[in-house]
Order: structure tokens, then sequence, then C-alpha cells
């Protein structure tokens, strides 16, 4: 009552400068000793034939000294701030390859034009000048098509490197690369940028996505970003597709895959199975 504290935006910027110096270290062991799993999500095709078989996001979580696993949210901004995510970007993508290297093999001789994997790609990987090579030397030490990823990008990461982005989705792409543009409409929603970025997919951010039999709104974000994806020549992707209502509503826009808890929860990569695998007819 008779005091007045003053919090200064220094005190804020010190505070977060600990609390990152312990992460920093902690995503630093982690990375020496590969404490970060891999878990994957189903993305399934709505349109179509029901033989169509899904796709899969990967997914990353980190497991702290303690055994406390640690959700992206939790660590990815700081190791954004502190340049270690293309260091993360690289450990997944190398875990992948060295654990689903016959999977995906496998998968590309029977769907030569589908990916399997969907993979996250930090901002700071496309900034980083040696990416490029890393990823052409990784997939052709494990013998993996890149037909076989697609790599997820957002917006605002694309748009603030554009032109470095679209050299890396023109260069992978001709390799065979698929590339989706990820959390669309959330943040800078820009069309204009759309047509600079040569991606294959728009993944519809799920804000939108959410509340869509509810909300008149979110409905019509939805069927336009749809319909303008569909324009542009690029398949449509709704996240975070909650429930059964959510993904028959989304099926009857005209969207081409629906992903979120509604159709299948993340599982751990180790052990991954194709889908269809006891089918070794076709
Ligand atoms: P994102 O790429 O948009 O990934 C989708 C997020 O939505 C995931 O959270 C997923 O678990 C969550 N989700 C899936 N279905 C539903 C649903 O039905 N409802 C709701 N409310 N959420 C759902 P997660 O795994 O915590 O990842 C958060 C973000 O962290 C990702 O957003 C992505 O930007 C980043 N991230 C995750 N894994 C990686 C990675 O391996 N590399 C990079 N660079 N970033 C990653
Ligand atoms: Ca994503
Ligand atoms: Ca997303
Ligand atoms: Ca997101």
């Amino acid at each position: 009552r008779d005091r007045v504290h003053v919090y200064s935006d220094g005190d804020t910027e010190l505070i977060r400068h600990h609390g990152d110096m312990h992460l920093v270290a902690t995503i630093n062991r982690a990375l020496s000793d590969g404490r970060f799993r891999l878990i994957a999500q189903p993305i399934e095709p709505l349109q179509g034939s029901a033989q169509q078989p899904p796709h899969y996001e990967v997914l990353v979580r980190m497991v702290d000294e303690t055994g406390q696993i640690l959700i992206p949210d939790h660590f990815i901004p700081a190791a954004e701030r502190y340049i270690l995510m293309p260091s993360v970007d690289r450990w997944i993508i190398r875990q992948l390859l060295e654990t689903q290297a016959e999977n995906l093999r496998t998968w590309h001789t029977r769907y030569p034009d589908r990916f399997l994997f969907a993979v996250n790609l930090s901002g700071t990987s496309l900034d980083d000048e040696g990416f490029l090579s890393y990823l052409k030397r990784q997939f052709n030490d494990w013998a993996v098509p890149f037909a076989t990823i697609c790599f997820e990008i957002t917006e605002t990461a694309a748009v603030s490197s554009l032109e470095r982005a679209r050299a890396l989705i023109v260069e992978l792409a001709d390799l065979g690369a698929r590339f989706a543009l990820d959390d669309f409409g959330a943040g800078l929603s820009s069309y204009g940028y759309l047509r600079d970025l040569p991606v294959h997919f728009l993944k519809i951010d799920g804000n939108f996505v959410r509340n869509l039999v509810t909300d008149p709104v979110n409905r019509a974000m939805v069927d336009s970003i749809n319909q303008i994806g569909h324009i542009l020549g690029l398949q449509t992707i709704a996240e975070w597709a909650e429930d059964e209502a959510t993904v028959e509503s989304l099926r009857a826009l005209g969207v081409d895959y629906a992903q979120g808890f509604g159709v299948g929860s993340p599982l751990p990569v180790d052990g991954f199975q194709l889908p269809f695998s006891s089918d070794k007819s076709d």
C-alpha cells in the first residue's frame, strides 16, 4: 500500500536471460546426450478413396536430466534466440533417417509420389548456410529419397528470409522434397507471399479449425483459405481437427487432409509401423 514497485524492461530481460541460460545448457546437454524424442501424428486424407494411406508429422520432445519431458513451447523459443535450432533440426533429421531409413525406402517403392513424414524446419535453419549441404549428405548417406519427406515451414519464418527460403525450396523440390506452409492465417496472413513461395501444401492454422463447427467466422476463414489454396494449385491440410464433427465439416468444405486429436494423437517414432504394412499385395 505504501510502497511503489518499479519493474523495468531491464528486469524482465534479466529474468529471461537467467531462465534462458539454464535452458540453453539443458538443450546443449540434450544435444550431446541425444535426449530428444520423436513422435509422429497422422495426417488423414479426407477426399477420394478410403485406401489412401495417411502421412505423419514428426514432432519433437526434449527429456531433461531429471527425466522430465518438455514440449516444444518450453524450449524452442530459447533455442531459436540462441541459434540452437539449426543443431536441433539437424539432430532430428539424422535421427529420423537413422531409425526410419528402411521404412522410408519401402514406402517410396510403394508410393513414389507421396511423402511419408512431414518435418518442421525452424526459421533459423532456413538461414543456416550449411543446412542444404547437410541435408543432401544425410539423405545420400542413408539412401533415402527426398520424395519421402515434406518440410514444414511457417509463413513468418519464410518471409523473414524470403530469398533464402525460396532458394532452399526450389533446390530441394527439384530433388523431390515437398514443402508445406505451416500455420497459415495465424501470422502475416499475406496471400501475396503465398505466390512467392513455391510450396505444395497449405496448412490451415489450428486456431481457425478448432471452433469450425460453432464459429461462422472461423468456418468462413477455413473455407476461403482452402479455396485460395486450391486456386493456387496447392493441397490443403487442416490442423487441430479435435473431433469427428470437425473432421466431417472439413470434408464437406473440400479440405484435402485433416490432422488433430480427432484423427489421431502423436505416437513414438520408435517402433513406427508403415500403414497397410500387413497388406503385401499392393
Ligand atoms: P506445429 O508445427 O503447428 O505443430 C502442431 C502442434 O499442434 C503440435 O504441438 C501438436 O501436438 C498440436 N496438436 C495436434 N493436434 C492437435 C489438436 O487437435 N488440438 C490442439 N489444440 N493441438 C494439437 P507440439 O508438438 O507441442 O509442437 C508445437 C510447435 O513446436 C509446432 O507447431 C512447431 O512449430 C514446433 N515443433 C514441434 N516439433 C518440432 C520439430 O521437430 N522441429 C521444429 N523446428 N519445430 C518443431
Ligand atoms: Ca508443423
Ligand atoms: Ca501448424
Ligand atoms: Ca503452430
